[in-house]
């Protein structure tokens, strides 16, 4: 029950993919559970902290979602910078896709995303 509690977003997340190929699951829905997907994934997914440690090495320790850092005040920071930076992205998402939490936070982050998208067309579609 405990990893449950702690992965219950990606589940949100496999109901939003039933949801596009079944066909069950009217846009309006989608949005709103895609919606919710996205933020777990930026606030609650549990993934390596990736900020620069002093020995230039990149932190491994529990994060709780890509935008937040671990409990080290310093490496919040850190991270709230390098997403002003644009420069900085592609080091960000180099480190964490070297582990698999992060590899599932980024691409529920990015399919989230594009199916929020998705689903907003198709409601404005349909009410063209
Ligand atoms: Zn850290």
């Amino acid at each position: 029950m405990k990893s449950l509690r702690k992965y219950w977003g990606y589940v949100v997340a496999i109901v939003v993919v039933y949801g596009w190929f079944s066909g069950s699951l009217g846009p309006n829905i989608l949005v709103v559970l895609s919606a919710i997907a996205f933020l777990y994934s930026l606030f609650q997914a549990p993934v390596w902290c990736c900020a620069e440690t002093r020995k230039e090495e990149f932190c491994r320790n529990n994060a709780s979602g890509i935008l937040m850092g671990c409990w080290i005040r310093e490496h919040r920071w850190q991270k709230l910078k390098w997403f002003v930076r644009k420069s900085a992205w592609g080091q960000l998402i180099k480190r964490l896709l070297s582990g698999f939490n992060g590899i599932a936070a980024s691409f529920s982050a990015v399919g989230a995303l594009v199916s929020a998208g998705a689903a907003v067309i198709t409601l404005m579609v349909k009410t063209v």
